[in-house]
């Protein structure tokens, strides 16, 4: 179906103007065009605050003129006014100071010293450029012009600025806001009226949302504040309705695919299991244990997402299911990010099952099953043992590495996936775990520890249920966190170090987390990747006074040999050699060492519930979350669990607000609502700063969650009467191009 909205736009503008839209935007149709919405709104007369530039910004700044100079470049003498039209080749430089009424803002011109003679003192004038920084000073450099109340005017100009608002857009200096808002009236005025809307009728009257031509007349050519937001709100129901029906069209595919139904079966391996259980489940975990059985005792692949604090007792859930499955005869996985966590939850699942986990062993129970080991390190010998486990069956549970999947391995009967603390488990890992299983789809169950407001779960986990551990397991104790100030209280760090002598003293072991390695002198770069939370401890580090390198592992421990001489320390980092990393996390599991001083490769489930204390050092260099998920490794025993965020900053500075944050509360969804307010909608989807337009402009997944579940709610039903859409034909080819677009690839992520 063709509409006027894929006319190109071409054939509206001039090919030039066409041309610099599809290089600069991306925009080559009359449809993004018209969904290059304004970034914000100039009331007509409104003057934009200039306190809120900053420097970098591209910005479109409302201003009169103030004061005109030109000088000659060569003699930097002052030209007269009258003098000017006689300079016109020569090298010149007008200087222009405009002002919003409070503040000042020059604008610089080079060899355009007509200029003066049209910018004269009372003149009111749009300007855009970026925003630069000239001694000390704020400065547009050769920016754009357009006099407001100029005079030799064409009758659409005086029309076009009349209006109430004038709408600002996302703009460069090449192709500036003016311009675009030029060619938007003109598709405007040339649109036909029977445009297809991709938001069925009966569902905007449901809604009270306008129709496609009126709501695309007011998002650009407002009257009043009403219009745009009328507009807006229909805009970013649509935004929200496309995504949602992405979301129920995968689903409607998810669900006709075929696995085997494994209901839960008494007697065996479960029911053992139960029994010998030392402690009682939480609520929360049998709740979430009924609703995973319900999903595997259907005929098609279970998709769910736990997700539940550090320590809330995830790995229970998820081996009862595994062990429901085994009980059906099938094979589990257990797939961690890294080998030394594999490792782990080899061994805790081996220590967890006890004698049913000793198939074919003296002692070993009935009907005990056998947990097989999969990672990158194992010699030939052992590797080709686990593999044969695997294939024959032998093995009921396989813990391995996500490498796991793209390995050889086969296996006899694989029914479940586990997949602990990992976002990405999209469409081609499950094509993967397909292959491996025949012509049915194993069920999967993704672990996260990283909670997630409920709309971006929707969106970025969009085709998976649900389920959440809210509360922690009975006689767990809280952990207590503070800030250390270290440069402003010196006293307080050299307590902390106190504090951690005393937990080894009461027979506790302690964490020292560093940000860096620092076994090499090279540089300062974040060796291990460390910093995942990136972008955001990027940004902060331009606020840092104090531009040193992050302190490391290597530092802290020559530091620390001196201070804690008698107690007995090691470190941990990612670049130790497996053997070595085992070796040492053995040891502190063990309780053979008091501190560990280490990067966070024992971020992710690290479980040592005699650790009672960790020290941050440079907590600032890490993101809210991380700090959370480091935190949650101390405290998980009777022992109550203490957390120091060691920093250099101020109090005063931003990072250290986030830090107070993160000591304040221990709710990991409140801190992960924090965190994510802090960023920009694509870093929440996890989409690439790749510049590439986005199917999302006006919505966000944080800000319109109701209206994100009313689209979710449509969408469903759409799609359940209608799965192709056919009736539908502009949702469907709205829905296509945002597929082919790439603009929807953070959906792919789940
Ligand atoms: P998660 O993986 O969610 O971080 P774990 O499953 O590793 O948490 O559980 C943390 C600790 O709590 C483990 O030592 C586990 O044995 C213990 N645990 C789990 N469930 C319970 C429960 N219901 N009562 C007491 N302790 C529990
Ligand atoms: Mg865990």
């Amino acid at each position: 179906m063709k509409t006027d909205m894929d006319r190109k736009l071409r054939d509206f503008v001039g090919a030039k103007t066409a041309k610099t839209f599809a290089d600069v935007l991306d925009i080559e149709t009359v449809g993004e065009l018209l969904r290059h919405y304004p970034r914000r709104y100039l009331r007509k007369g409104e003057l934009t605050p200039f306190d809120e530039l900053e420097v970098g910004d591209q910005a479109t700044v409302n201003g009169r003129v103030k004061k005109v100079t030109v000088r000659s470049l060569d003699t930097k003498a002052e030209i007269p006014l009258v003098e000017v039209s006689k300079w016109s080749r020569r090298k010149t430089l007008t200087k222009v100071v405009v002002t919003d009424g409070k503040h000042d803002l020059e604008l610089a011109f080079f060899n355009q010293p007509w200029l003066a003679t049209k910018l004269t003192p009372g003149t009111a004038a749009l300007f855009w450029g970026e925003v630069t920084m000239f001694r000390d000073i704020m400065q547009l450099k050769g920016p754009g012009t357009e006099i407001l109340d100029d005079e030799d005017l064409t009758e659409a100009e005086i029309e076009r600025r009349a209006r109430p608002f004038r709408p600002l857009y996302p703009a460069t200096a090449k192709l500036p806001t003016a311009t675009i808002e030029r060619s938007i009236k003109i598709v405007l005025d040339n649109l036909g009226e029977d445009l297809e809307d991709p938001v069925p009728e009966l569902i905007r009257r449901k809604e009270k949302l306008l129709g496609l031509v009126e709501a695309l007349q007011k998002v650009h050519l407002p009257d009043t504040e009403k219009d745009i937001s009328d507009a807006q709100n229909r805009f970013r129901f649509e935004e929200a309705l496309v995504m949602q029906t992405i979301l129920a069209q995968r689903r409607a595919v998810t669900d006709a695919l075929k696995a085997v139904a494994r209901p839960r079966t008494a007697g065996g391996l479960l029911d053992e299991f139960d029994k010998r259980l030392p402690f009682s489940l939480t609520d929360g975990q049998a709740e979430v244990g009924e609703e995973i059985f319900a999903d595997l005792e259907r005929p098609h692949p279970m998709h769910r997402l736990l997700q539940g604090e550090v320590g809330s007792g995830k790995t229970v859930v998820a081996l009862r299911a595994m062990l429901s499955v085994v009980d059906n005869g099938g094979q589990a996985v257990l797939l961690a990010p890294t080998e030394v966590l594999a490792t782990q939850h080899h061994k805790t699942l081996t220590r967890m099952l006890g004698d049913l986990a000793e198939q074919g062993m003296l002692g070993g129970a009935d009907h005990a099953t056998k947990v097989g080991l999969l990672t990158g390190s194992l010699n030939a010998a052992a590797r080709r043992t686990a593999m044969l486990d695997a294939a024959s069956g032998a093995a009921g549970i396989v813990v391995g590495t996500h490498a796991l999947l793209e390995d050889k391995v086969q296996f006899a009967d694989l029914g479940l996936v586990v997949v602990d603390e990992q976002h990405r488990f999209g469409v081609e890992q499950r094509a993967a775990l397909s292959a491996k299983s025949g012509d049915n789809t194993p069920h999967v169950l993704v672990m996260t520890a990283t909670p997630i407001p409920r709309t971006v779960a929707m969106t970025v986990f969009g085709d998976l249920s649900v389920s959440t551990l809210t509360e922690l397991p009975a006689g767990r104790s809280p952990i207590q966190s503070s800030v250390v100030p270290a440069k402003q209280r010196p006293d307080w760090l050299e307590r902390a170090w106190a504090r951690v002598r005393e937990e080894v003293g009461k027979g506790h072991q302690a964490y020292v987390v560093c940000p860096r390695i620092g076994d090499d002198v090279k540089n300062a770069a974040d060796e291990e990747g460390d910093l995942a939370d990136g972008d955001e401890a990027l940004d902060e580090r331009s606020e840092k006074t104090l531009a040193r390198p992050p302190i490391s592992v290597v530092q802290v421990s020559e530091a620390l040999g001196e201070i804690l001489h008698d107690l007995r320390v090691e470190i941990l980092h990612g670049r130790l050699p497996a053997d070595e990393k085992d070796a040492v996390m053995t040891r502190f599991a063990a309780g053979e060492v008091d501190v560990l001083i280490a990067t966070t490769v024992i971020e992710v489930g690290v479980d040592v519930p005699n650790a009672s204390t960790m020290v941050i050092m440079d907590a600032d260099r890490f993101g809210i979350s991380q700090l959370h998920q480091l935190r949650g490794r101390v405290g998980r025993g009777k022992v109550p669990g203490l957390c120091l965020l060691v920093t250099d900053l101020w109090e005063s500075s931003r990072s250290y607000q986030r830090l107070s944050a993160v000591a304040s509360t221990t709710d990991g969804f409140e801190l992960s609502r924090i965190d994510l307010e802090t960023r920009r909608e694509g870093d929440v989807l996890g989409v690439a700063q790749s510049g590439k337009r986005s199917s999302l402009k006006l919505l966000s997944v944080l800000r319109d969650e109701e209206l994100i579940f009313t689209a979710r709610h449509v969408a469903q039903s759409l799609v359940s009467v209608d799965p192709e859409l056919a009736d539908y034909p502009a949702l469907r080819s709205f829905v296509q191009s945002a597929l082919e677009s790439e603009s929807t690839e953070y959906l792919e992520k789940t």
